[in-house]
Formats: structure tokens, sequence, C-alpha cells
């Protein structure tokens, strides 16, 4: 097995990062409360296995995940350039605002919180939900002043319907978008980033890809209830996760590996934890959903107690912790023996009657 993982350049940027990307939404406590010593040792993990990028929002949270990660990030004690953020701005608990004041104070606030002095990556978050003329005109400038300013490395923007990217990097003067983050379009059931991909490689702009699980439809415990994915979509997610079960093989790592094996995206970034995914991993019963969902601690406790004994942080510090070294295995894999096709196209002949279906994001632009 490969010692670590493999690094790939982003863009015209100079940054090479890994290719499994750490999201750290879930630092948020998006899914449910982590404790900072949980947050800690997760973080610590993904970096002795390799992982160098994290990724974070002062919207994941309300705050909190930049918080947390930047406590999680002084606690490694390495030198600042051996690690590479990003964080994004104009999203937030409170709604969006992509405006030059909005943008120009926000990445104050992220770096006090994350501890840093700069950031290697500041991203327009969502910018679907945002005037994209703004964007061009207004954010994107101000942008460039943080960046003149040595608060920021690069600029980048992030959102889901994939014309945003063209509209905006048709519009700004070369190189001044640096990277582009799409979510939910490189993955076995949308591969549709991929016909933007020599555009971007032309204009040298470096690209991630976030969510390879579709935010949880490619897991075997299924997606949470707020996916906004359409009831078929979902079904046939579920259909293959429980196809891949039944041939012993594991959904998630095929999703994950299918996603890697583009090497003109630079990092897949994937979220690795949630208080929901120990849930699904205890109890494997569906219909206890909302009984988890509002009773979640007692009955963890009480379970975990009365089995063995040991407290359910514990078990969740574990999970967090397997599903961080599965998704860097799942990538040494792939470096050694490559993509498991015969798996990979039975499930894309049952996701073929869904293949690249997305759900509407964003506002009307005029
Ligand atoms: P994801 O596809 O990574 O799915 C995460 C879910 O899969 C979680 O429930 C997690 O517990 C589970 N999971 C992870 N590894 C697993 C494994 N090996 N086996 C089974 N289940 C596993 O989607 P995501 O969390 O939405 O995205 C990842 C990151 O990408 C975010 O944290 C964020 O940093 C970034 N992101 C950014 C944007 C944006 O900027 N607009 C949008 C989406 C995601």
């Amino acid at each position: 097995m490969a010692k670590t993982l493999e690094l790939r350049p982003l863009g015209n940027t100079g940054l090479k990062l890994s290719s499994v990307g750490f999201g750290a939404s879930p630092l948020g406590n998006v899914f449910g409360p982590v404790s900072d010593d949980d947050a800690v040792g997760s973080v610590r993990r993904a970096f002795l296995l390799g992982i160098n990028f994290f990724d974070t929002s002062p919207f994941y949270g309300g705050t909190l995940s930049e918080k947390v990660l930047g406590k999680a990030l002084k606690a490694l004690g390495v030198p600042r350039n051996e690690y590479i953020v990003s964080t994004k701005c104009g999203r937030y608990v409170d709604g969006f605002d992509f405006s030059a004041e909005r943008v120009t104070r926000s990445i104050d606030e992220s770096l006090e919180r994350l501890q840093l002095d700069y950031v290697d990556i500041l991203q327009c978050h969502d910018i679907e939900f945002g005037s994209l003329d703004q964007i061009v005109n207004e954010t994107i400038p101000a942008l460039q002043k943080l960046k003149e300013a040595g608060k920021i490395r690069f600029i980048g923007i992030t959102g889901l319907p994939l014309g945003v990217f063209t509209y905006v990097l048709g519009r700004v003067p070369p190189g001044t978008v640096d990277v582009i983050l799409s979510y939910c379009h490189y993955g076995i059931n949308d591969s549709t980033l991929e016909d933007l991909l020599p555009y971007l490689k032309s204009k040298g702009v470096g690209v991630i890809s976030a969510s390879p699980l579709a935010m949880g439809l490619l897991t075997e415990s299924g997606p949470p209830e707020w996916h906004p994915a359409s009831p078929e979509l979902k079904a046939a997610c579920q259909a293959a996760a429980a196809f891949c079960k039944e041939k012993g093989k594991n959904i998630s790592k095929l999703a994950m590996q299918y996603s890697l094996s583009n090497k003109d995206i630079s990092s897949i970034l994937v979220g690795m934890n949630s208080i929901r995914q120990l849930s699904w991993d205890f109890v494997h019963c569906k219909s206890l959903e909302f009984f988890l969902e509002n009773y979640f601690h007692t009955l963890l406790r009480r379970i975990c107690g009365a089995l063995w004994g040991v407290d359910p942080i514990v078990f969740w510090k574990l999970i967090a912790l397997v599903l961080v070294e599965e998704n860097v295995a799942a990538a040494k894999e792939l470096g050694i023996f490559g993509k498991d096709e015969k798996s990979l196209s039975e499930i894309e002949e049952i996701l073929k009657p869904v293949k690249n279906q997305t759900w509407p994001s964003g506002i009307p632009q005029s």
C-alpha cells in the first residue's frame, strides 16, 4: 500500500492538494454535537494519513466549523505551509450577502476564528443565490484587494448549477478566478462536470469536486431527510446501494474511487463524519429515524451502556476515524488496483434511468 495520498496540482495556483480533501462541515455540529477533542482527533488522523486540504465556511454550523477547524489545525503543531485551508464568503446562517463590504469584513472574521494569518483559498459560496453580475463586478474585485493585502492567496467560486461557472469565468479578466468548487456533479449518478473540464483546463482554473457520495445518496444508510433529490433518484441510489451490499461491495468506496479516478480534478472533498452516520451504523433501521433524531443521545447512551458498558461518544469518535481511514484507503487502493470496472458498470446500469438528474438551486438571474 502506498504510504501517502497522491498530491495533485490545482490549476495555475502552484498548490498541490491531496486527492482526498477534508470537508469540515460536520465539525460545525450540523449533524449533531461533536466534542472539540473528537474534531481535533479527526483532523489529526486525516493529516497523518496524507490529507493536506481542509475546506470550511462561515456558513457551516453558524461559524462553528471554522472555529473548531482552527483549533484542530493549531493543535497539529506543524508549519503553516504543510496544510491548505479554504473557506468561503457571501453565505451566512442569516442569508446571502456578496457585497464588497460584507466579504471584506468576512475574511477578517474567518481568519480570527481559524487562528490564521491568511487562507489559501477564499471562495464565493453558492453564487447562484446572488446576482452573478454582482459577483463579477463587485465581489471578485473585492477579493482581489484581499489577495493584494495578503489575507488570501487564491480566489474561488462555488455553486451547484454548472452554468454559473462559465458565466463568471467568461466575464472576469483571465487569471482572476483561480479555482472552482463544484459539488454533486462528478459521481457515479451524475458526471456532468466532465464536460466542463477541458474549458476549465484551458483557462488554468483549478477544479475541486465535493460530495462524491452525493451528500449521502451513495451510502448504505441513505441520504438525510432534507436531501433535495427526487424520490426517483433517491430510490435508484438505494437500489444500487442494496445491490452492492448483496454482492459484498461498499457503494461509498466505489463512489469515492469513481470520483478520484479523474486526475483533472485536483481534490475530492468528502464529509467524513456525522452523528447521523453513527446512528445508522448502529441501528440499521429506517423506521427508527424520527426517534433517533429526537432521542438519539438518551437511546444510544442506554444501548451502549447496556451492551458494552462504553460511553457512546467513544463510538462516535471511532466511526469518525473509520470514515477518514476508509476514504483514504479507497484512494490508496485505487492507485494500486485501479477501478472495480465490473461493479461500477453494474451500478451505472441500475442508475441509468436517473443518470445526471439534478435538482434546482439558486435564484432566477435577470
Ligand atoms: P458527501 O458526498 O461527502 O457525503 C457526506 C456523507 O457521507 C456524510 O453523511 C458522511 O458521514 C458520509 N460518509 C463519508 N464517508 C463515508 C464512507 N466511507 N462510508 C459511508 N458514508 C460515508 O457530501 P458533503 O458532506 O455534503 O460534502 C463534503 C464537503 O464538501 C463538505 O463538508 C464541504 O466542505 C464541501 N461542500 C461544499 C459545497 C459548496 O461549497 N457549495 C457544497 C457541498 C459540499
